[in-house]
This record gives structure tokens, C-alpha cells and sequence, in this order.
């Protein structure tokens, strides 16, 4: 018997056409296409439910816990749920949803990097697949996952890592977790990490600082001033900062302000290895927190789950310091 599967559309380029006077704009044809479209229907009964339709430039933390408490409340009537999203902040809409959401049932974000007015339309293709791997018995348990171009990633470690190729999502560090065969769904691995941070609510107050060569500390005390619960800093290699940037960073320490680093690079993870001013080994002994592999988009998500959950900087600092993921 049919799988049911519900989809929940919020936008995005999958969602829009090209308008001749103002370039590519949200329509509003996607939900009717979707309940009429024979290629689905083959597959699994549909549902369809319009939850918003934004850019996803538009979309906010609080938007993806709108979004979560949604997909949580639909679970139970469902075998699956595909969410149809724009490209550009889905990493960070399906990462926030596999933290906070705990399901043995299928999340499967999907999109299109074409409008539906172009040649070679790779949404409905995208839409037919992510249908698919929600309704296969090898996709419980998984995590929230993303479907795009025949390909299965899973929401922690994927990137969108093209602004315009229908092939723009990769895992650079660890690979798919499977692809869309014409005849079945193929898995090669599982996901490496499972993290489940059930919220109510979240603090939005949290900040990404990206480092670059000769910056200055505006931004940093911007965030001082605005006084941030924590402060990403996106630091270059394994994890190293400018000196320049130092004093800044010691007045946010004692303002205690969190302070996470990641890395800006493409792949790898920050350690406490040079022991310079803004060396990362420095920056561990002054009491900043090591980020691991987590991109950094992602791990300002997790932290405002994370003072969400525990409004209290020391409890959200040991979890970190005892959950290395
Ligand atoms: N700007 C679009 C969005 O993210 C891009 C897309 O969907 O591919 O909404």
C-alpha cells in the first residue's frame, strides 16, 4: 500500500518563475502542481501544506521553530515528511531541524537551483526523489536528510557549495550518505553523528564574526555593546585568530560572552594546537571553545538551541566541552 507522505512548501526557488519586469519572484503554482502531479501520486498518497512562501534569504531561527513544532506535530499522521525550501539557508534550516527534532520517520529537505521558468527544470525532479527516499524503509532513522540532484546528504555536514549548478550540495568532509537509483534507494553510510536538543524556545542573541586577514574589532564590540549571550568566530585554519583582534576578544571574556570557534575553511576541524597570541591552543587557555568540525552557520544555530534549552552559559559551555560533535 501507498505510503502517506506529506509536503510542507515554505518557498525558495522551486517555489518561483521569472517575471520580465522584476527578474525571478515567488508564484504561487507549486502547491497546486504538487496535488496534481501524476509522477508523485505513483509513488505515495500526497498531502500538501503551505507553511510560508519566502525566500529562504527571509528565513529566521525563529521561522525554523515554527517549522520544527510544525513537522512534530504532523509526524504522528504521516509515514514521512519532504519540506520544499530555497537553497540558499537550507543547510541551515535542515541542520536546525535535526537537532531539535528526534524521528524515526523520514525529514527530507529538498529545492531547485532553477525557477520554474527555465530549461531543464531539476525541482520536480528534486521533489519526485526526496518523495522516494521518504517512503523507503532504508531511509528510517537517518536524521533529517537533504535531496538534491539524485543525491542523499545528511543535514550536519552538507554545504550548498555552488550558487548556481544544479549539482550546488556536497559533503565535503565525509561524503553522501546515498543516491536515487531509477530502480531503488541506495545508502552507503550512516550518519555519523546524532544529536538531539528538544527546545521551546531559543536565544537569538548570538552572533558570527568571520575573520579576516588585518580586520579590525568594530564588529566584536558591536556585539559587546549588543550584548551577545555568545559570539561565533569563524577563525582561519585550525582555528587562529588575528592578534589585532585580542583585546576586543579578552573585554568579551569578561563580559562573559561564550566565545566558539570554527574554521573558514572548506573541510577539517579546529584544534588547540599553536600556541601564539590567537593561536588556537591560546585561545583554549583564555577559555574559548573549540568548535570542532561544526561549520560555523551551524554552530551559531546550535548555540541558540543550545541557551534555549539552558539559558545559562556554564551549563551550554559543559555541554560543549563534553559533547565534542
Ligand atoms: N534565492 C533562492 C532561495 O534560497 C535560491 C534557491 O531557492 O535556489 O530562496
Amino acid at each position: 500500500m501507498n505510503k502517506n507522505i506529506l509536503i510542507v512548501t515554505t518557498g525558495g526557488t522551486i517555489a518561483m518563475k521569472f517575471d520580465e519586469n522584476f527578474g525571478v519572484l515567488p508564484n504561487n503554482e507549486l502547491v497546486q502542481m504538487l496535488k496534481s502531479f501524476p509522477q508523485l501520486s505513483d509513488i505515495a498518497k500526497i498531502d500538501v501544506f503551505e507553511f510560508t512562501n519566502i525566500p529562504s534569504p527571509y528565513i529566521t531561527p525563529e521561522i525554523m521553530l515554527d517549522l520544527a513544532k510544525l513537522v512534530e506535530k504532523k509526524l504522528p499522521s504521516y509515514d514521512g515528511i519532504v519540506i520544499t525550501h530555497g537553497t540558499d539557508t537550507l543547510e541551515e534550516s535542515a541542520y536546525f531541524l535535526d537537532l531539535v527534532l528526534n524521528s524515526k520517520k523520514p525529514i527530507v529537505f529538498t529545492a531547485a537551483m532553477r525557477s520554474g521558468s527555465e530549461l531543464g527544470l531539476d525541482g520536480p525532479r528534486n521533489i519526485v526523489g526526496a518523495v522516494r527516499v521518504a517512503t523507503a524503509e532504508q531511509s528510517q532513522d537517518r536524521g533529517v536528510l537533504v535531496v538534491m540532484n539524485d543525491e542523499i546528504n545528511c543535514a550536519r555536514d552538507v554545504v550548498k557549495t555552488d550558487s548556481g549548478k544544479t549539482d550546488a550540495f556536497a559533503t565535503p568532509d565525509y561524503g553522501l550518505l546515498g543516491i536515487i537509483d531509477p530502480d531503488r534507494i541506495v545508502y552507503y553510510r550512516d550518519r555519523i553523528i546524532k544529536e538531539y536538543l528538544p527546545v521551546n524556545k531559543i536565544e537569538t542573541n548570538i552572533d558570527l564574526i568571520k575573520c579576516v586577514a588585518g580586520m579590525g574589532t568594530h564588529h566584536i564590540e558591536s556585539s559587546i555593546n549588543k550584548k551577545v549571550k555568545a559570539l561565533v568566530l569563524e577563525a582561519f585554519g585550525r582555528g587562529n585568530i588575528p592578534h589585532s583582534i585580542i583585546p576586543a576578544i579578552k573585554e568579551a571574556l569578561k563580559k562573559e560572552i561564550l566565545i566558539v570557534i570554527t574554521s573558514r575553511t572548506y573541510t577539517g576541524r579546529v584544534i588547540p594546537e599553536y600556541g601564539y597570541e590567537g593561536g588556537g591552543k591560546n585561545l583554549q587557555d583564555m577559555g574559548i571553545i573549540m568548535g570542532n568540525d561544526l561549520k560555523g552557520t551551524k554552530m551559531r544555530l546550535k548555540l541558540m538551541i543550545l541557551f534555549g534549552k539552558y539559558n545559562d552559559t556554564s551549563k551550554v559551555r559543559e555541554y560543549l566541552e563534553v559533547n565534542q560533535y
